[in-house]
C-alpha cells in the first residue's frame, strides 16, 4: 500500500449552491473534482445513506458510478443505525442505497455511528450479523462500522465482534489525539491490538482545524510557509502505520487541489513537526469556545429543532475573532430565522448523541450569555 492510496473523498460535505439547502448538491463542481480525482489515480468515495439527506449518494452515483466503470472506483456506504426500527430494515435500507448509488456491490459497507445507544439498536436489530452475510454474499467486498464514543466502547464491541469485522471509521486527528474525550490514540491502539485496519473521518476536525486564529496561522506560516495547514493535519493522520484511508471532505475545487498535492507528494510527519503540532493542538484548544464539528448528528435528537451546530459555529467564530461585532448580527439572524438558542429545554436528549461529547444544553448556555452580554442589539455595538 502507498500513501498515495489512502486519498479518500469524504461524501458529507460537498459543495452545495445554496449554503442552507445540504440537498443543493452543486453536481457540475462535484462532477469536475470527481474528474480531477480519478485523473490522478485516486479511487475512493465515502458517502451514507444519510449525508445531504440523501443526495450525496446521488450525487455519486452522477459523478463517478455513471462516468466510469465499475472497478476503476470503490465505493464505502453506511447503514442509518439510528433509523432501524426493525431487523428487516437492514435489508431495506441496504436495498434503497444499492439502488441510490446504481451500483450491485459495495466495496465497503459499515454500520453507521457506533455509540452507547446506537450500539444497542445495531445489536437489537441484528446488524452485526446482517453485515456479516452480505459478505458472505458477496455484496459488501469489506464490512466495519464508524464510531463515535470513549475507547472503553470499542474495546467491548471489539472483544465482540473484532473477528467478523475488517475496518473500523474513527474520527482521528492531532487535535483529538490525546482528547479524554474522543480518545483518539486509545481507540486506534485497539484497532491495532485486534489487527483491524483504521480509515480516518474528521482528519479536520469537521473544519475547526483549518478555521482558527490569525495568531496561529502565522505559527503555521513561520514554521514551514510552503505548506497549508490542512497538509499538516492530513499528513499526521497518514503517517500512521494502521491507518489506511484518510478521509478529505472537500467542498470547493482548492480543497481538492490542495489534498492531491499533499498525497501526490507525501512526506511521513517528521518528530520535529509532531512536536509542533501538539504544541498547536493546545493553543488550538485555548482558543475554542466549543469542540463541535459541525456533524449535525444532534439535529436529529432535539425536538426544539435547535441549530445547535450552527450556534456552536458562530460562538467559536466570534471567539477567535473578538473585535469583529458582525458575528451578533448573525447570531440575530439566526435566532429569528430559525430556533433561538434560549428555547433549549434542558431536555438532554441530544448530549448521547453528539460525536465530540459536548455538554450541549450548558454549552448553548454558554452562547446565550456569550452574545446577549456587552452587546446592544441589532447594530452589534458594545
Ligand atoms: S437539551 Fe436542549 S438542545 Fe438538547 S435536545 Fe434538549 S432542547 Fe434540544
Ligand atoms: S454538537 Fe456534537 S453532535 Fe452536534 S454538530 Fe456539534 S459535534 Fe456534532
Amino acid at each position: 500500500m502507498t500513501y498515495k492510496s489512502k486519498f479518500g473523498f469524504g461524501c458529507m460535505r460537498l459543495p452545495q449552491t445554496d449554503k442552507n439547502d445540504p440537498t443543493s448538491i452543486n453536481q457540475e463542481l462535484f462532477n469536475q473534482m470527481v474528474d480531477i480525482y480519478m485523473e490522478k489515480g485516486f479511487n475512493y468515495f465515502d458517502t451514507s445513506y444519510a449525508y445531504h439527506n440523501g443526495m450525496s449518494e446521488i450525487a455519486i452515483r452522477k459523478a463517478v458510478v455513471e462516468r466510469y466503470p465499475r472497478e476503476s472506483f470503490k465505493i464505502c456506504d453506511k447503514i442509518p443505525t439510528w433509523a432501524l426500527t426493525s431487523k428487516d430494515d437492514n435489508e431495506k435500507f441496504t436495498k434503497e442505497m444499492l439502488e441510490r448509488l446504481g451500483i450491485d456491490y459495495f466495496d465497503v459497507l459499515f454500520i453507521h455511528n457506533i455509540n452507547t445507544p446506537w450500539f444497542k439498536l445495531a445489536e437489537k436489530h441484528d446488524s452485526f450479523e446482517f453485515i456479516k452475510k452480505m459478505k458472505e454474499d458477496g455484496i459488501a467486498r469489506k464490512i466495519g462500522f464508524s464510531f463515535h464514543d470513549h475507547a472503553s466502547l470499542l474495546e467491548k464491541v471489539l472483544e465482540k465482534y473484532g473477528d467478523l469485522i475488517d475496518i473500523v471509521q474513527l474520527e482521528l486527528n492531532y487535535l483529538d489525539w490525546e482528547d479524554t474525550s474522543i480518545q483518539s490514540r486509545k481507540c486506534y491502539d485497539l484497532c491495532v491490538k485486534h489487527g483491524i485496519d483504521v480509515y480516518v473521518m474528521e482528519p479536520l476536525k469537521g473544519g475547526v482545524i483549518v478555521n482558527q486564529s490569525d495568531e496561529i496561522n502565522q505559527e503555521f506560516k513561520k514554521f514551514n510557509p510552503d505548506k497549508s495547514v490542512a497538509s499538516f493535519a492530513i499528513r499526521f493522520c497518514a503517517s500512521l502505520e494502521h491507518v489506511k484511508m484518510v478521509l478529505c471532505g472537500m467542498s470547493k475545487m482548492s480543497d481538492l487541489e490542495d489534498n492531491c498535492n499533499t498525497f501526490e507528494n507525501f512526506e511521513v510527519i517528521s518528530d520535529e513537526e509532531n512536536e509542533f503540532l501538539s504544541e498547536m493542538a493546545l493553543k488550538l484548544k485555548e482558543n475554542l469556545a466549543v469542540p463541535c464539528s459541525e456533524c449535525g448528528y444532534c439535529l436529529k435528537e432535539c425536538p426544539e429543532e435547535i441549530p445547535i451546530p450552527e450556534y456552536f459555529h458562530l460562538y467559536n467564530t466570534h471567539k477567535n475573532q473578538p473585535e469583529s461585532n458582525i458575528y451578533r448580527l448573525y447570531y440575530d439572524k439566526l435566532a429569528l430565522e430559525k430556533v433561538p438558542a434560549e428555547n433549549c429545554t434542558f431536555c438532554g436528549t441530544c448530549i448521547d448523541f453528539c460525536t465530540q461529547k459536548i455538554d450541549i444544553p450548558e454549552e448553548l448556555e454558554n452562547v446565550c450569555e456569550h452574545f446577549q452580554e456587552g452587546f446592544s442589539p441589532f447594530t452589534g455595538s458594545p
